[in-house]
């Protein structure tokens, strides 16, 4: 084998230019409302704000961990992550895929027993937020999609100082007047889409600002790799990418999961998935 010296774990995290694996604790999920004093939650980190102090909490107590590449694995996260309707459901995410990225945790010593672990705080009003977030502009997304232009210009207003866009309740700046497209706007018409795809790259863009750093895995490959800091920003990163046209996510028949197909002509998520879906069709056809 060509790289028989590489370390097999680096060569599974990379994808392209990108490198990211993320921990998935292993334990119970659970909703817990104590307040942050309550559960003993440290002062906030770097990337954290008064957001993360919130409660309630998801937490999780924790003794082990596994690692997972959503990058090379699961492509089409963010369209999982989009599928989350209530707490359950982010419950469920997170014991499936790790938390966000906004954790904190304290130890969990007991003196007279051995046992100790982690507990893994994260919270629920920031998943919420980040959700929304993310629902509003794959909203945006799946009407340009399909093209669904009069709903989408619907959603624009032309002022004398630009074009906005209205989602979810929020009136956005696009672009200025005198920027190149609010000039193309009111000499050739409007043009919604272009405004629309604008908005949601640029707002995406500003998602991932600041949460991605090259670095270099000399053992492997001798390049620089791109790090996404944390689970929400991969998820970013995915969005882009289905943009792009790099992730096309499609809905497994089998078992109703997101998946990328990405260069073979899968139906499925899995070959469990084509069986199940192969049997319901031999359940369908007239016996006899
Ligand atoms: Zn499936």
């Amino acid at each position: 084998m060509k790289h028989s010296h590489i370390s097999p774990f680096l060569k599974e995290i990379v994808s392209d230019r990108y490198a990211f694996f993320w921990e998935v604790p292993e334990g119970k999920f659970s909703i817990c409302r104590k307040t942050a004093t309550r559960l003993q939650v440290s002062t906030p980190g770097a990337r954290l704000d008064k957001m993360d102090e919130a409660s309630p909490f998801i937490v999780c107590k924790t003794t082990g961990k596994r690692y997972y590449a959503p990058l090379r694995k699961n492509p089409a996260l963010h369209r999982m992550f989009c599928s989350i309707t209530d707490d359950s459901g982010m419950l469920k995410f997170a014991s499936n895929y790790g938390l966000l990225g906004f954790t904190r945790y304290h130890e969990i010593r007991r003196h007279n027993r051995q046992m100790s672990g982690k507990l893994l705080i994260e919270s629920a009003p920031r998943w919420r937020y980040e959700l929304a977030e993310m629902k509003r502009l794959m909203y945006l997304w799946e009407i340009l999609k399909n093209r669904r232009y009069s709903l989408l210009a619907a959603l624009m207003e032309y002022e004398e100082d630009g074009i906005y866009i209205i989602l979810n309740k929020r009136r956005d700046l696009v672009a200025t007047a005198d920027s190149d497209l609010g000039r193309r706007w009111t000499h050739l018409g409007e043009k919604p889409q272009e405004a629309a795809l604008l908005y949601l790259t640029n707002s995406i863009n500003a998602k991932i600002r600041g949460g991605i750093y090259p670095r270099a895995l000399p053992t492997y490959k001798k390049r620089l790799y791109l790090f996404p800091d944390n689970l929400l920003t991969a998820m970013w990163l995915m969005f882009l990418w289905e943009i792009i046209g790099e992730v096309r996510p499609y809905l497994c028949p089998g078992c109703n999961n997101w998946f990328d197909p990405r260069r073979s002509t899968r139906k499925t998520c899995s070959d469990r998935c084509r069986k199940r879906i192969s049997r319901r069709k031999g359940k369908l056809k007239p016996s006899g």
